[in-house]
């Protein structure tokens, strides 16, 4: 029988603190609809006392809470509980973080078991964190120890909130770390909700929390002197900032998991029908508000016509439902978050009209709401900001190649890396091209897909460090070395 324990009525709004929502003493958060704009609610976020308050109770819990003293195979029961315990709520989950978000809820619904199954994954990791031992060959027996690190928090965005959350606090906690999780203030209640399951999955009173706030709450994480490592997902200025502060504080560990400009190269034997579905997911997909958005097109000239005009084809699909209600089930593509993100894409496109060929899209949508069609820009110059920039909306720049190498030369013009698409027939060349594109992760004929076992993260401005997969384990755990004197 399902635990429903989230119930729509009750909007999540405190700090999920030693087991408990408690009021927040920080700044006042407001949440919108970005659909119509309208307030969702209005309540307290963190201060500096509170933060001080709940690393001081996390701490605690690391060092002497019972959580420290869990097997592994316990720790894993308890993620896994907490894993059934999300797809139990699903609905409810979903529902807080479309409203928020604006994202549609027929997306987050689709998102939850792919939460789920990150707290499923690391639950198998728990009882494995191993080390090495060498032999005293020279009088010395030598042992390695993987262990945690102590107080590790989270700091991510909103377009992917309950992804980041999952793929922060999962290999954490099954590392033995404890955790607390700062969601973006734009949209925290889906979060909150997930944290609502945390004491009945079993987790010791300190082990996991959530403190919602404002970008004053993450830098304060950033700078605290008992945070062991901050893990960020968000915009490359931000991770600048939040490395800084780690460096000025105590050095804490630091993972970035931030912004691209990620190329999707289409070549003349590519699947026509299969690349079209995939670059208007990697430009659709979250209205653009994806890290790995694939915003940099280059199509092969024997292709490029037929290509173009059946994207094009595929976006005036989605055109004409602008302005669909996101918490329908049927809806496919919402609004952007909020004013601040609504404002600064319209601004990207009105200044790229002025100067390039727009294929379809820059209207502005007047019927209320942050709605943003998509746009394709036709042959943008090198310095365009359109093209060099991250947008994190709907907006497409296209141009065209003439060979394999040129391909290459133009996916990799760019400071960013975090993510690539190859669109060809030919194996052999897909292979080829993806050991020269610059990413940390490539797709071949399919583009941002994500998965617990495999790596994510960034080269270049894209961040470093890597979430998922046991390349996280070794983020979330220090190396110790031990020797024994045998003589
Ligand atoms: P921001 O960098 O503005 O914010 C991310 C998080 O950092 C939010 O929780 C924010 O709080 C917080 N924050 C803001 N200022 C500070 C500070 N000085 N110190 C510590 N934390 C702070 O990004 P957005 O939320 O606007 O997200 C969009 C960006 O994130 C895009 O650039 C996108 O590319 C990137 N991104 C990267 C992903 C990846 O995996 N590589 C995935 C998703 C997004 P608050 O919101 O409350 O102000």
């Amino acid at each position: 029988m399902a635990t429903k324990l989230v119930k729509r009525e009750n909007l999540p709004t405190k700090l999920w603190v030693d087991n408990e929502f408690k009021e927040g003493t920080g700044a006042t958060v407001k949440l919108v609809n970005p659909k119509d704009a309208s307030t969702i609610a209005e309540f307290k976020g963190a201060s500096e006392a509170d933060v001080d308050n709940t690393v001081s109770i996390s701490q605690k819990a690391f060092e002497s809470g019972p959580w420290a003293s869990l097997s592994g195979e316990e720790k894993g029961v308890i993620l896994n509980k907490f894993a059934q315990l999300i797809l139990d709520n699903a609905s409810e989950i979903a529902y807080f973080e479309s409203v928020c978000s604006g994202r549609p809820l027929a997306q987050c619904n689709y998102e939850i078991p792919r939460v789920a199954s990150v707290y499923r994954y690391y639950a198998g990791w728990a009882d494995k964190i191993r080390g090495d031992s060498y032999p005293p060959e020279d009088g010395f027996y030598k042992i390695v120890r993987q262990e945690p690190l102590g107080v590790c928090a989270g700091i991510t965005a909103w377009n992917g909130s309950l992804h980041f959350l999952a793929w922060k606090s999962a290999p954490a906690l099954a590392c033995g770390n404890t955790v607390i999780i700062k969601p973006s203030e734009k949209s925290p209640l889906g979060t909150l909700a997930v944290a609502s399951l945390i004491k009945e999955a079993g987790f010791p009173p300190g082990v996991f929390q959530v403190l919602p706030g404002g970008g004053d709450v993450g830098a304060i994480l950033s700078s605290h002197m008992k945070i062991a490592k901050i893990s960020f997902t968000g915009s490359t200025f931000t991770g600048r900032k939040i490395q800084d502060a780690a460096t000025k504080s105590n050095l804490k560990r630091v993972t970035l998991e931030l912004g691209g400009k990620s190329p999707a190269l289409v070549f003349d034997d590519a699947s026509l029908e299969k690349a079209v579905f995939w670059c208007t997911i990697g430009i659709a997909t979250n209205a653009g508000q994806v890290c790995a958005a694939t915003t940099r097109l280059f199509v092969q000239e024997g292709i490029a016509d037929k290509f173009l005009a059946a994207l094009k084809g595929s976006f005036e699909a989605i055109t004409k439902t602008l302005g669909s209600d996101p918490q329908e089930m049927t809806t496919t593509y919402g609004p952007l978050v909020d004013k601040i993100q609504y404002d600064k894409v319209r601004g990207f496109i009105e200044e790229g009209k002025k100067s390039t060929e727009v294929i379809i899209g820059g209207e502005e949508y007047t019927k209320g709401g942050y709605f943003i069609g998509p746009v394709i820009f036709k042959n943008p110059s090198e310095e365009a900001k359109i093209y060099r920039e991250e947008i994190f909306g709907p907006v497409l720049c296209v141009r065209t190649f003439k060979t394999e190498e040129e391909a290459i030369q133009l996916a990799n013009d760019t400071d960013y890396g975090l993510a690539g698409a190859i669109y060809t027939q030919d194996v052999n060349r897909a292979l080829r091209v993806a050991s020269k594109v610059r990413g940390g992760t490539i797709g071949i004929n399919c583009t941002s897909v994500v998965g617990p076992q495999v790596p994510m993260g960034g080269f270049g401005s894209s961040g470093y460090g890597r979430e998922l997969g046991e390349y996280a384990i070794r983020h979330y755990t220090e190396t110790k070395a031990i020797w024994i004197n045998m003589n």
